[in-house]
């Protein structure tokens, strides 16, 4: 690919690739390591690597930067318009600007088309994964503020907790999974 970017998408590009703090995939990592729950990272023979695999939940989840997967974006069917608003001769599609991602208003259209297909690869990323009985769950940095990680993360909990629920119920109906946690206290030994 040849370099086009000016200094400063250049800058906007590396920012975005390498973040600010601490990288968001960690701030999960680490919240579900201090909580106990174990997990392996993109593990390449579940589809679309995701970032954070626990098989003993079935789930995948998919940590998100909100620039690059285009975090509530509004897309435009109208198609993308230049900068005299008019439409573009390709007729890219166009998406608004949300507050968590600020599409350059220089190069635009390269940008738009860029995060619309990252958006498309996922979707088709997330569909594989559902389709083989995976529960997908996508977190997005913004949702990890140190504000906000405590109340996504309480989310994320219920949503491991109610998949584990119905794997259970359905394999062995009444019983609690015990592989893992070694054997339950049984009320009946006591008496
Ligand atoms: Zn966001």
């Amino acid at each position: 690919m040849t370099d086009r970017l000016t200094p400063e998408q250049r800058h906007l590009v590396m920012s975005h690739i390498h973040g600010k703090g601490t990288k968001p995939e960690l701030k999960v990592r680490q919240w579900l390591w201090h909580h106990g729950y174990h997990y392996r990272l993109n593990v390449k023979s579940v589809p679309g690597k995701p970032d954070i695999v626990m098989r003993k939940y079935h789930t995948a989840i998919f940590v998100n930067g909100c620039f690059w997967h285009g975090h509530q974006l509004e897309w435009n069917p109208e198609g993308l318009t230049d900068r005299m608003g008019g439409k573009t001769e390709n007729g890219e599609r166009e998406a608004a600007n949300s507050a968590c991602c600020k599409i350059p208003q220089t190069n635009r259209a390269f940008w738009v088309n860029k995060i619309q297909k990252n958006q498309q690869r996922d979707q088709r990323n997330y569909q594989i994964l559902k389709d083989n009985g995976w529960q997908v769950i996508v977190i997005w940095e913004c949702q990890l503020t140190s504000k906000r990680i405590e109340h996504t993360m309480n989310e994320v909990e219920l949503l491991l907790n109610n998949k584990l629920l119905s794997l259970y119920c359905k394999h062995t109906p009444f019983s609690y999974p015990s592989e893992e946690e070694g054997p339950l206290p049984m009320a009946a030994e006591t008496l």
